[in-house]
């Protein structure tokens, strides 16, 4: 039976990864052209002080149009571009991008804020390339790299810590800060973590999405806190959709939030329109002690 099976399980299963590679490699084929062709844009969303209400920086997410698939999410997206090497290009186009329309808005006379980019651990293991992409779109824009930040996720950041330490200490030579993203979830040493020259810890939003609820999701965000305090890094906490979340974190004495709750990630013209009215955040009264 066994012997009967085996070639047409095996014809099966060469169909169906054979049928997956054709997907990947369209969806890679599509990214190329969309990367040529201008398909993808930025979005911004806005992180406010818990203190006072501001906003008081911005994360960029690329996003995708495209014209058979629709919108495509940067879920379904980076990793192809990060197996395919297509990541450097989209890097370097929000690298670009950003710089762009942040110089823009402050020559508006808008309240000037940090735009902070994402890249992925592949961008930092061949880093010179990195490096001469974030000069060259301050250069070109004319931009102070006080205005330009990077995220780099927990688990990258430590895969090879002691070369993303030096990389991190090279963008931070250019005035460019470095945060840690989607904290708690990657496996990092605390003696490891303390020797990056970071200025942020992002606590990942699968803590938030049930911290009023989950005792554990709690402890681990109060421990995130309390450590970042120790360290003297500000700590943002990511996917706040409730007035219960930001409570809480206030709280704890978590220093900024982004998330739903505020507003989601917006194209550049809504993100200009909040800057442009000073939206603030409703904090209502000062947390208990
Ligand atoms: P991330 O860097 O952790 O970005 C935050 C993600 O959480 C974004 O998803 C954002 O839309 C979403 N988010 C923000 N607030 C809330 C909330 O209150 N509730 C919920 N449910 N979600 C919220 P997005 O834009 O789909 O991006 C997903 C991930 O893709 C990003 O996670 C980042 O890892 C990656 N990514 C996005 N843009 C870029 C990019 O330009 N370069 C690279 N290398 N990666 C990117
Ligand atoms: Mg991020
Ligand atoms: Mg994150
Ligand atoms: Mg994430």
């Amino acid at each position: 039976l066994a012997k009967a099976q085996g070639p047409a399980s095996l014809q099966l299963f060469t169909k169906e990864i054979s049928a997956r590679a054709a997907k990947t490699l369209s969806l890679q084929t599509r990214l190329r052209r969309a990367i040529e062709h201008g398909e993808l844009t930025a979005h911004y969303q806005p992180q406010v002080d818990l203190l006072g209400g501001d906003i008081v920086g911005m994360e960029a997410l690329v996003r995708w149009n495209s014209p058979d698939l629709g919108m495509v999410s940067p879920a379904d997206f980076i990793p192809v571009a990060e197996e395919s090497g297509l990541i450097d290009g989209i890097c370097e186009f929000m690298l670009w991008e950003c710089t762009r329309q942040n110089k823009q808005w402050q020559d508006e006379g808008l309240p000037a804020i940090p735009v902070a980019v994402n890249v992925s651990g592949r961008q930092f293991q061949y880093a010179r390339r990195l490096l001469s992409a974030c000069e060259r779109a301050l250069v070109d824009n004319r931009l102070d790299s006080r205005w330009l930040e990077v995220e780099l996720t927990e688990s990258s950041a430590m895969r090879d810590a002691d070369n993303a330490i030096a990389v991190v200490n090279q963008l931070k030579d250019m005035g460019i800060a470095c945060s840690i993203d989607d904290f708690g979830t990657g496996y990092s040493s605390l003696s490891v973590l303390k020797r990056f020259p970071i200025s942020k810890l992002k606590i990942d939003r699968s803590f938030v999405l049930d911290v009023t609820t989950d005792p554990n999701d709690a402890a681990i965000v109060d421990a995130i806190i309390a450590m970042a305090k120790a360290l003297r890094l500000k700590v943002v906490a990511e996917g706040v959709e409730h007035q219960e979340h930001l409570d809480f974190l206030r709280n704890l004495g978590c220093d900024q939030m982004q998330g739903y709750f505020f507003s989601r990630p917006l194209p550049a013209d809504g993100l200009r329109a909040l800057l442009a009215e000073g939206r603030r955040l409703n904090l209502g009264p000062p947390p208990r002690q």
